[in-house]
């Protein structure tokens, strides 16, 4: 019989499910809709891989990030399960093909990214595509009032009607109950089972440190516990920064962020995860789908702006569940420009307007463009434009929230070429230029089909076989594109902004604005969250964050700072009851205070402590000879 277990055996190899995988392939398999809050890294992919693979039909993912999408379709191809992905950037006729195979149950696994919902030819498949099963992955980004709103997964529920039986599993690593709530209802999950994992780590220990002088305490944390780290900073800047000065102080230090190239990105990814460099100083775009288990510490340099990206963050330490560090770093300025950005993270709908005026002028999309990709790079544009760059991301997000554009991260594209003549023109061109003539054989020998359809080409593999430079080849390419013989679409390799609507001129741009300040009163809302986070040293710090997330019986966790200075001050109390017994065992009749000291065995400090503790509470009386005596 095929049991979940088995399938995890087979395609997997793993001999057990870790906890609650188990309840929540069950509670699909039954058909019911479920949402799972699972910690990053406690599995959540095999939650619905493993049903899916115990029944016939597809499995829909909708998953947003295009990076973890690409990885996880190569993990289930590495284990002879056939599964595609669809994402925006993709040309329409691989589109095709994907979906065709799908249509013909040729695919168990189809990821597909939030926008990709929209499209007219994904819908029209719909009906047609053997849907069994639909996950959503990263469910939190359906909600405005979760930390990482895509208004694109409005588009699932829609989706749904196409296929009636199937169920939906809904899995996210950090849900408010408020955004639990919000996600069953948006995604419309009928009756649905729900299973939290509890969000305490029992190896992590917390701290929060109020510091101004901040590198050397990093340099103090980091000498004291051994081991890998990552060190989270606010702006790319302070990354190489701070890397920079604890490099100068003998500590192995790389840095990480979304403006390096992505072979640089890799490289430095490796080497930190092959223990080649130590610390690993970032922003927040390095972790997503890093799963290494032996992190010692996470360091912030600065105050995240919600609990949910805190704890996401903080939690990449120790997840081999050995004994770990997190420690936020923070001073009163930085809890003052937490505040200073809600302004800029809510544009006027004047600034909105400016800055996509300055879009559009800067990548010169005329108006009446639509469904065009650009190169864009934000921190370029922000440099020649004079914008604040929190602003303009803001202006972006909330563009493509109200589905003008859509922003996506680094997309890598290969080159294509396609032939633009006829046989015969080809061969006369040739005749006519033969410089060129080596390359165009190139091409035709190397790429099958190249002379009908565009087939995806890479320069350095034709660069190889002509023994020629990689930009030679480019650059004939373009000249070959240029003179229509043939259609060259260099590689892409940036983040791309689409225009998914008609281009409008500026003025005529709306935006929801009740929507706008609803979303604001949210983020006031996580920034007083963290805030507090930030000054309460006076409850467990794991109590702190798992009730902001819906446990609020969790017990102390014995580890965090506070519970550690609670600890040390216990054993004062200890010390100070021990001595509450010696001083009354003494007073025997009326003693003087020198008689006293001689009978009870501790540092006079401390008998003089809680003695001058007992006169005040009464439980001791001191008459106006200094004589002292118990009370009756
Ligand atoms: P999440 O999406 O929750 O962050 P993943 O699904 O990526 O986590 O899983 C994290 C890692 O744990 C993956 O390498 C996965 O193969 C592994 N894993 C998942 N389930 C099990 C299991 N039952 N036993 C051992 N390893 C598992």
């Amino acid at each position: 019989m095929v049991t979940a277990h088995s399938i995890l055996h087979k395609f997997w190899g793993y001999q057990q499910f870790r906890p609650l995988q188990e309840d929540i392939i069950a509670s699909i398999a039954a058909g019911r809709d479920t949402l799972a809050l699972l910690p990053t890294g406690g599995g959540k992919s095999v939650c619905f891989q493993v049903p899916a693979m115990m029944q016939e039909g597809l499995c829909l993912v909708v998953t947003p990030l295009i990076a973890l999408m690409k990885d996880q379709v190569e993990n289930l191809n590495k284990r002879g399960i056939p599964a595609f992905a669809i994402y925006a950037g993709m040309q329409t006729r691989d589109v095709e093909k994907v979906l065709a195979l799908a249509r013909e149950g040729d695919i168990k696994f189809l990821y597909v990214s939030p926008e990709r919902l929209q499209s007219k030819r994904f819908q029209w498949y719909c009906e047609v595509l053997p849907v069994r099963l639909i996950a959503v992955d990263e469910a939190h980004c359906i909600s405005q009032w979760g930390y990482d709103f895509r208004p694109a997964y409005r588009q699932i529920a829609t989706i749904r009607e196409h296929f009636p039986s199937a169920p939906i599993l809904a899995l996210t690593a950090t849900a408010t109950p408020k955004v639990r709530e919000d996600i069953c209802r948006q995604l419309q999950l009928r009756n649905p089972a729900v299973f939290v994992k509890s969000f305490a780590r029992a190896n992590l220990s917390y701290s929060v440190v109020e510091e101004e002088g901040k590198p050397a305490r990093m340099k103090q944390i980091l000498d004291k516990v051994p081991g890998s780290a990552v060190i989270y900073c606010r702006n790319r800047r302070q990354t190489k920064e701070i890397a920079a000065l604890l490099g100068a102080q003998g500590i192995s230090a790389s840095y990480y962020h979304a403006g390096l190239t992505s072979a640089e990105r890799t490289a430095r990814q490796e080497a930190w995860i092959n223990n080649e460099t130590r610390v690993m100083v970032c922003t927040n775009a390095f972790g997503m789908g890093i799963d290494k288990p032996d992190v010692r510490m996470v360091i912030h340099a600065d105050v995240p702006d919600s609990l949910e990206a805190y704890y996401q963050e903080a939690g990449r330490a120790g997840r081999d569940e050995e004994k770990a560090y997190a420690v936020m770093l923070y001073n009163h300025r930085n809890l003052e420009e937490l505040k200073a950005r809600i302004p800029l993270q809510f544009p006027a709908m004047e600034e909105i307007r400016a800055i996509y005026q300055a879009v559009v002028n800067y990548l010169q999309v005329p108006v009446g463009a639509e469904g065009v990709y650009y190169d864009f790079d934000i921190n370029d544009f922000v440099k020649r434009f004079g914008v604040n760059i929190t602003l303009a991301f803001s202006t972006l997000r909330i563009l493509e929230q109200e589905g003008v554009w859509q922003l996506s991260e680094s997309v890598y594209i290969p080159s294509k070429v396609e032939f633009a003549t006829s046989r015969d023109v080809l061969f006369e061109y040739e005749d006519r230029q033969p410089d060129l003539s080596p390359l165009i054989q190139a091409l035709l020998r190397t790429y099958q089909g190249i002379f009908d359809n565009p087939v995806p080409v890479f320069e350095k593999q034709i660069a190889r076989i002509m023994r020629v430079g990689e930009e030679d080849v480019a650059h004939d390419l373009q000249l070959l594109h240029k003179q229509a013989i043939i259609r060259y679409y260099p590689k892409k390799d940036q983040p791309q902004l689409c225009f998914l609507e008609e281009r409008l001129p500026a003025q005529h741009l709306r935006v929801n604005m009740v929507l706008l300040e609803q979303r604001k009163k949210a983020l006031e809302e996580r920034i007083a969250a963290i805030t507090a986070y930030a000054r309460n040293n006076n409850q467990c710090r794991t109590q702190q964050l798992v009730a902001y997330f819906g446990e609020k019986d969790a017990q102390p966790c014995g580890v965090c700072d506070v519970c550690v200075k609670k600890e040390k001050g216990g054993l004062q109390s200890k010390e100070f009851g021990r001595l509450t017994t010696a001083i009354m065992a003494a007073l025997n009749g009326k003693i003087s205070l020198q008689a006293l000291m001689e009978k009870v065995d501790a540092e006079e400090s401390r008998v003089l402590e809680t003695l001058q503790f007992l006169v005040a509470e009464g439980f001791v009386l001191r008459d106006e000879d200094g004589m002292l005596s118990a009370t009756a």
